[in-house]
This record gives C-alpha cells, structure tokens and sequence, in this order.
C-alpha cells in the first residue's frame, strides 16, 4: 500500500494481502476495491473487535516485553524451544545455532572501538564508510543527504519502545493504530482508534495556522503575536459522505455549510451528506476505507489530503505512552527560507512592490528588514508593503 506501511501482519497489519478466509465465515474483512488504491468502508472498531477475536487473549495481545527465553544460556535448552518453534528434529535445531546463532553475528573482540574501522577490513560496506569518512574530513561539506536521513531516523524512532512514566497513561491491550498520512505538508502520525478527531486535529500543524494576517510596514512593531490558529478555530474532516466539524468553540463556524449546500442546490450526484461534531467521535467510530484520499480543511481554505495508510494492534515495541499519540513519525524536510541580505538568518518578513528589493516578493530577517527599510527613528523609508512571515521549516 503506502510506503510507510508497516504493520506486522501477526499484530494485525492491513498492509499485506489478507488471510484467505472462506467467504461463508461471515467475517467482515476489509476487502480491496482495487488491491493498489483502497479498500472498501469499514467499520474501524469492528474491525479490532475480529482481530482480538481470533488472537489469544493475554499471549498475542499482551504489551509487556516477551519472557527473555531467547538468552537462554542453557543451549540444549534453546535448541529443544527451537525445534518445537520451527518444527525441526534437535539435531537441525543444533546445527541451526552453530551456523547462524547471535553469537555469529559479533564481529569486534572484547574491548574494541565499533566507531574505529580497521585497516584491513575485508567489508566492502565499512570500506565505502571509511572512505566517505575521510572525504568528510578533508572537505568539511556539510552532507545534505546525511542529515535528512538522520532527522528521518530519529523521527521515526524517537519514541519506539517508549514507557509511560505514570501507569495511566499506559495504552491498553489490544488498542489500534492507525497510521495517518497526510500531504502539505507531507507527515505521518500514529493515532490511536480511541482518540478523537479533534486530537489529531490539534496536532496537524500547518503553516497556515502561523501565518499573520496583514500588512504592517508602517508599524512593524505592531504586528500581531497571536496566530491565525487562535483567530480562526474552524476545520473539519471529511470521511465517507460525512463532515465532522470542531464545534468545540462558540466562535466555530460550520465550514462544511457552503459545500453541502452548493451539492444540495443542483441535483449534482454526490448523495446526501451528514454532518457530525468532530469532538464527538473517535477512530474507532469512523467507517473508512484504507488508502482513500480524505479531506483535512481549517483556516476556511486550506487543504490538506489525509490517507488512512494501515490499521494494526498495538504493539509491545510500539510506543505505548498513550499521551504522545498522535505520534509524528515522518515529515518532510524543509528548507527554511533565509533572509536575502545577510542569507543566515531565517526570513521572518516577506516585502512586495519593495523599492529597496532586487525582487518580488522578497525575504528578511527581522533585523535587515528594519536596517534597509526605517531609519534610526523607526521612520518608513521608500515604497513597500510588509507582512510577517513564518516559515514552514521552523516549526515541527
Ligand atoms: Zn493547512
Ligand atoms: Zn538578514
């Protein structure tokens, strides 16, 4: 499905094709429309309630860490769990540990430094490594490429495992986790089936919802701390044939309104649509389909698609810190917009018709805005119009 679909299919994973399961079951699996693109609607509870169903209670669903069998020192007693797991005689079990036992994967004696890569190495990808090392200290470049692997690494991995410290906030057994996927910006989240729409709502963050409205170059110092997100609280998700607004504020407008009654004034073939309170329903309430393009739309006109990527049981390596869902796990690098002047700092003013700019619309630090654009005095100097900016690449 999508590249960022992981699920493992023992836990519940929609990722992969599904069991075969005999049509006269009555199971109500999720079956693909087109194998590539989506599913059919499904409920999403209904869906975890079959397969806890079918997974054994404490063993399959259990989110404490698995008895520490595998350390066993005891080989003969390691071989025997083996045989019986791969349904092997113990003489092939024994011979499975000699050959290819963790102890074969070692490469550094006792006391050796892994960041040291020895002369002659016969490892044709720690060759490769020395030798991007040494170009890296000869050329002091920074490696572009690197750091965005770096920063998608610890993102993805940043809360893997993690532990609540207090034990309520620990995700209970047999929860869902729905992979969030989302374009403009380009993000994935973790959310849990019993979230609320509002939560992942709260936790989508777009530039949009920095940005400040207006023009200030007569009164630069004026212009507003408070953001469009406070200003402006209305949004709502669109899933299967429903809008579902945030209602959560009396200043909240029903932003769904204008298109529900543009396709009710025609008879032009959407069906009917419903309306719902966004913070009225979680996940787990929602029919979806995998891999359909759905609607994300706040600030009266941005949108944003949001693709439900997979559906799986938590797991016992998940994050299990029920506070930090929804979970960033990917975003896309930005590059921060630099100041034009100085071309360091971040541009935290954006000009038009500017007699002073080389081009329009042009980019400042606050400090080289005010320097080219007001004398000592704070008097305007020359023709322009400014508004505050906020670049996308300095918030996550
Ligand atoms: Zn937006
Ligand atoms: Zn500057």
């Amino acid at each position: 499905m999508a590249e960022d679909s992981r699920g493992d299919p023992a836990c519940g994973g929609m990722d992969g094709r599904q069991d075969p399961v005999p049509s006269s079951g009555g199971f109500n699996f999720p079956e693909y429309e087109l194998p590539e693109l989506n599913t059919h609607a499904f409920h999403v509870a209904a869906f975890g309630e079959l397969w806890r169903g079918r997974l054994r209670g404490e063993g399959d669903l259990s989110l404490k860490e698995p008895p520490a069998d595998r350390e066993v020192t005891d080989s003969g007693c390691e071989d025997a769990a083996a045989a019986r797991d791969l349904g092997c005689s113990l003489e092939t079990a024994a011979e499975l540990r000699a050959v290819c036992g963790l102890d074969k994967l070692r490469c550094l004696e006792e006391g050796e430094d892994p960041e040291v890569i020895p002369e002659n190495t016969d490892l044709v990808t720690l060759g490769i490594r020395k030798r991007l090392l040494k170009h890296r200290e000869e050329t002091l470049r920074i490696d572009r490429a690197c750091r965005q692997e770096t920063f998608a690494y610890e993102m993805e991995s940043h809360a893997v495992g993690k532990k609540p410290e207090n034990s309520a906030d620990m995700i209970e057994e047999g929860e869902l986790i729905l992979s969030h996927k989302e374009h403009k910006p380009y993000q994935t989240m973790l959310v849990l089936g019993s979230q609320k729409l509002t939560e992942l709502r709260d936790s989508i963050c777009c530039v949009s919802d920095l940005q400040i409205g207006g023009e200030f170059s007569n009164t630069p110092d004026q212009a507003p701390e408070n953001i469009s997100k406070d200003l402006y609280k209305s949004a709502f998700f669109y899933f299967e044939g429903t809008f579902y607004n945030d209602k959560r504020y009396p200043e909240c407008r029903d932003l769904s309104r204008t298109i529900i009654e543009w396709s009710e004034s025609h008879d032009r073939g959407y069906g009917k649509f419903q309306t719902a309170k966004m913070e009225d329903f979680t996940f787990n309430d929602l029919y979806i389909k995998v891999g359909f393009p759905y609607l994300y739309c706040h600030q009266g006109d941005c949108e944003h698609v949001v693709v439900i990527t997979d559906i799986r049981l938590v797991h016992h390596d998940d994050c299990l810190d029920k506070t930090l869902y929804p979970l960033l796990i990917k975003k896309h690098w930005l590059w921060t917009r630099k100041c034009f002047v100085c071309k360091m700092f971040t541009a935290r003013w954006v000009t038009n018709n500017d007699s002073f700019a080389p081009q329009d619309p042009c980019f400042f630090c606050d400090v080289c805005f005010r320097m080219l654009h007001y004398d000592a005095e704070g008097n305007k100097l020359g023709e322009f119009l400014a508004y505050p900016y906020v670049d996308p690449g300095t918030f996550n």
